[in-house]
């Protein structure tokens, strides 16, 4: 439903979305999404896998790479301490909203989610947040006015492929796009290919293996937005609680901690290099003087 629905949604508005090219070729982003344990696939919101954030901090610091982070703002509440140490970590890390109780979109109110979060950040760090990134990849056109009420400068939310349940962006751009009527740019995931349109993500690594991995570091796109989750890297046990489907998922090639270890150190090999979302960001709103 939500490019699909966004995209009538913005046509009816008169919003003539500019697509942009990524600001850089064979840049990796790596994205994490802070968050309760396996975000909305438990009943409840359980905090276990934030513990391994020491070894995050390690992993950043060892391979130099700088980490765009989008924190579930409840987190602030239960685990300050783990988001205390991803911010003293010696690698440029960016913090951005991830909604506040990370609940799927039909059981909580958008414009709650949007503004708790958004007082919340600014409270815990003192500034008030640039972008955003929704539960689900679950992003509406009507979403886009709540967060420029709010003074976004850019989402970070949309999957250019389907996802049985939560949405089908099989049209969305795979590209940044500036939305002049809200002043936001929409900065996108990235997927493998057009044709294999699986995105780029740790937590498909995990399910696919070495084939995606492989395809990844061979045939994947220039630009990549990696994202990670702390219970990609690995297994909390309240995954027992998890329904069997994703139980068996999250069963397969246990050590994400190596598997994002080889696939940055790969990426480097190849003289990829690393950056935050904010950076790639400014640049495109630098680049053209209409939008700063
Ligand atoms: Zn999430």
């Amino acid at each position: 439903m939500g490019w699909d629905r966004a995209g009538s949604e913005l046509t009816e508005l008169q919003i003539e979305p500019q697509r942009q090219p990524w600001p850089d070729e064979r840049m990796v982003y790596l994205t994490l999404d802070f968050e309760c344990d396996f975000g909305t696939a438990l009943t409840r919101n359980v905090y276990e896998a934030v513990e391994y954030v020491d070894d995050l901090v390690d992993l950043l610091e060892t391979t130099e790479t700088p980490l765009t982070c989008f924190v579930q703002t409840e987190l602030l509440d239960e685990r300050p301490e783990a988001v205390e140490r991803l911010r003293g970590c010696s690698q440029p890390v960016t913090f951005h909203p991830h909604s506040h109780t990370h609940s799927k979109r039909e059981n909580t109110s958008m414009r709650y989610e949007i503004t708790r979060s958004t007082d919340r950040f600014t409270e815990f760090f003192d500034r008030s947040p640039v972008g955003y990134r929704f539960p689900n990849g679950n992003v509406r056109a009507s979403d886009y006015q709540l967060l420029s009420e709010e003074g976004y400068e850019f989402d970070a939310s949309v999957f250019p492929t389907w996802r049985p349940g939560h949405f089908n962006n099989t049209q969305a751009p795979a590209v940044p796009t500036y939305l002049n009527r809200f002043d936001l740019f929409e900065m996108p995931f990235t997927v493998l290919s057009s044709v294999v349109p699986i995105p780029t993500a740790l937590s498909y690594c995990r399910i696919f293996g070495r084939l995606v991995t492989s395809a990844l570091l061979r045939a994947g796109p220039s630009t990549v937005v990696f994202n990670i989750h702390l219970h990609d890297l690995a297994t909390p046990t309240s995954a027992t609680a998890l329904p069997p489907l994703y139980q068996a998922l999250y069963s397969r090639n246990v050590d994400g901690f190596a598997l994002l270890h080889d696939v940055l150190t790969r990426y480097q090999r190849q003289g990829y290099r690393f950056d935050t979302i904010d950076s790639a960001h400014e640049t495109l709103r630098n680049r053209f003087p209409g939008y700063t």
